[in-house]
């Protein structure tokens, strides 16, 4: 018995990897019959003027990672040299530990990040007091995440506005339940714990005490919507999607709708590897900046979704990927279908500028809130010491290099490193030359 189950293991094995091998020798029909085009091939005379050829990075499998794994799915970074390598984080916080290891340690140069956690990790803020500077590059995505809401709440009937759809929810669930409403996000202090809490409080529900906010990994997180233990959850795609498609919920409200155009995540790297390899940094950029203009395009989501649906990458359904690319959603305890590619997932272009530009505006706010918060005390208390480090940490000179040896058009170099005024889904203005005035505006902070 036992020998006969070892045998179909390995008839399995043997399986899996002669479909895996067939999938690295050029150009196989994929699963789903959606055409997927041969990569560009390691130019090796780009390669030749680099400092390195290589250069270890880490993603998580959301959309987010997208333009990484494109750029070496389809060759873009092998077209300018470099054969990035890409790691599967198991969580934030393994990204965070692997990126202090380092790849001399085993670990990684950089990837993708919510913000904060570069300049945190600069600062030794969230490692331990262990400083290991860090600097951003580019914006990966934006828009793309949400609050997905449990369907033990859809008589709720929670969306973006609170007010109109569901009036004194959170009280009524208080006393009804005898403890409060929970919502989780998979890492703390950062982009996903943002969203909820800018959602909430602009409803006028107090983040730090009408509800509670948990760290939970996405895993556990379904588990506790199907059996009640949570009510929330604030993350990326495809997992709204796969949440509402495995009935345990419903997409309470997109981050699209609560901030148009919104920064999303990042691509930061250690400063001592971009200080070592300004060339291969560069690199890195231009195969970026043509793999989220290639996935921007309405005629490569299809493809997209193919090469990003692999068990080696996100390991979801490619299906799901593309509705989700495509900016189609099921909205609301009502599911309305939604329909609109401008608010989905953008990885290029914008009516609010380039997406893959670091706006030193856009990632000062995430320090700002960071402020209204309280959430590192110590390190960013005043507005002036918010600048700094956002002055620090941002190389937002890199990417124009990048930008303008690959001879782009002027409309899609920005240039100033402001975006202007930024406004919320509930009116509030974001003026990035006068955070003050915004923190003001505030009612609800920590
Ligand atoms: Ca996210």
């Amino acid at each position: 018995m036992k020998k006969r189950r070892r045998f179909l293991s390995l008839v399995a094995g043997a399986m899996a990897s002669s479909f895996l091998l067939s999938g690295c020798l050029g150009n196989p029909p994929s699963r789903s019959g959606r055409p997927v085009a041969e990569p560009i091939p390691l130019n090796a005379q780009a390669a030749a003027q680099l400092e390195t050829g290589t250069v270890s990075l880490g993603f998580l499998p959301i959309l987010e990672a997208a333009p990484l794994v494109i750029g070496v799915e389809k060759g873009f970074f092998a077209k300018h040299g470099l054969d990035v390598k890409l790691a599967k984080q198991s969580s934030w916080s393994a990204a965070r530990d692997n990126l202090v290891l380092g790849s001399a340690g085993g670990g990684i140069e950089g990837g993708q990040w919510q913000l904060p956690m570069p300049q945190m990790i600069s600062e030794g803020a969230i490692t331990n007091g262990k400083k290991v500077p860090m600097v951003v590059l580019a914006m990966l995505m934006s828009q793309g995440n949400g609050i997905a809401a449990a369907n033990t709440v859809r008589d709720g009937n929670l969306s973006l506005d609170l007010r109109s759809s569901s009036p004194g929810f959170f009280q009524r669930f208080s006393q009804k339940e005898g403890r409060k409403f929970r919502a989780s996000y998979s890492f703390p202090r950062a982009n996903q714990d943002l969203w909820v809490r800018y959602w909430l409080a602009a409803n006028g529900v107090n983040p730090n005490k009408d509800v509670e906010l948990l760290t939970v990994p996405a895993p556990e997180t379904l588990q506790g919507m199907r059996n009640g233990t949570m009510e929330a959850f604030s993350t990326g795609d495809p997992w709204p999607s796969r949440i509402e498609q495995q009935d345990l919920g419903y997409l309470a409200a997109t981050t699209a709708q609560i901030w148009k155009v919104h920064p999303e995540e990042y691509l930061a790297l250690r400063s001592d590897w971009v200080d070592k390899h300004p060339k291969a940094t560069l690199a890195l950029l231009k195969g970026l900046i043509e793999a989220q203009m290639w996935l921007d395009k309405p005629e490569n989501k299809a493809e997209a979704a193919e090469l990003l649906s692999t068990r080696k990458w996100f390991n979801v359904p490619p299906d799901l990927l593309e509705q989700s690319l495509k900016g189609q959603y099921q909205l609301g305890a009502k599911a309305a279908s939604v329909n609109d590619p401008k608010m989905g997932p953008l990885y290029w272009s914008s009516d609010r500028g380039v997406i893959s530009y670091p706006y030193k505006s856009l990632t000062l706010w995430f320090l700002i809130e960071s402020l209204r918060w309280k959430f590192y005390p110590g390190v960013v208390d005043t507005v002036a010491e918010a600048r700094a480090l956002n002055e620090r940490v941002v190389r937002d000179d890199l990417w124009l290099r990048a930008a303008k040896e690959l001879g782009l058009p002027a409309k899609d170099i920005p240039t100033s490193s402001s975006r202007g005024k930024e406004v919320f889904f509930d009116g509030t203005v974001y003026d990035p030359s006068n955070p003050e005035a915004y923190l003001n505006s505030l009612r609800i902070k920590g």
